[in-house]
């Protein structure tokens, strides 16, 4: 199976990500965990070139055409295989996230930016989807209190960015509503983690 992890920034999704792999390993899965844009070398060294706070002149196009190449990329070389092996893949953003971010928040438009996904992913949307949902406000304020997370020329986005993110994914979550589920975001990380570890288990029990 297939599952991603969306949401802003401060939602929690890496660290969460990262212990329920642990779990649902100990649970008896056979189960990787990733990211975007990343995971793999190339898509490794294509994030660098989107995240360098050096290239400023970096336009939206050129970006959006970027993450699709790191996830077309990451799919095939890692994603894909795992699913065939039978794995179950936690994967940290895809799709959704340049939904919100380049489609809804930079203004090109969810739908323009969900016609060069569909060709860099060929109809491999995700099973699952869990949207960890908080609002911007709080979520840039973890941010800020984590001294340890690394900069980026994206982290440097103003409120009303993130703003603009969290109402995209809001629209993704109506339109998708089979696919994706919201996950309240706003509580202690452990009753996060508890929330989307039952969702996940539940589904895969199916
Ligand atoms: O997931 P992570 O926080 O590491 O993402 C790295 C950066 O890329 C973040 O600042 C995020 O806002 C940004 N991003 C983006 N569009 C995407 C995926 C990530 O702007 N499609
Ligand atoms: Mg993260």
């Amino acid at each position: 199976y297939f599952i991603t992890f969306e949401g802003g920034e401060g939602a929690g999704k890496t660290s969460i990500l990262h212990s329920l792999n642990e779990k649902i390993y100990k649970m008896g899965y056979d189960v990787l965990a990733t990211r975007e844009p990343g995971g793999i070398e190339i898509a490794e060294q294509i994030r660098k070139i989107i995240l360098d706070p050096e290239n400023t002149a970096m336009e939206e196009r050129t970006e959006a055409l970027l993450f699709a190449a790191a996830r077309r990329q990451h799919l095939v070389q890692k994603v894909l295989p795992a699913l065939e092996a039978g794995k179950v893949v936690l994967c940290d953003r895809f799709i959704d996230s340049s939904l919100a971010y380049q489609g809804h928040a930079q203004g090109l438009g969810i739908d323009e930016v969900f016609t060069i996904n569909q060709f860099a992913i060929k109809n491999c949307m995700p099973d699952v989807t869990l949207f960890f949902d908080i609002s911007p406000k709080k979520g840039l304020e973890r941010i800020a209190a984590n001294k340890d997370r690394e900069r980026n020329r994206l982290d440097m986005e103003k409120i009303h960015f993130h703003e603009q993110v969290y109402e995209g994914y809001q629209m993704l979550a109506n339109r998708f509503p089979d696919r994706i589920h919201s996950i309240n975001a706003d509580q202690t990380i452990e009753q996060v983690e508890k929330d989307a570890l039952n969702y996940i288990i539940s589904f895969l029990k199916k």
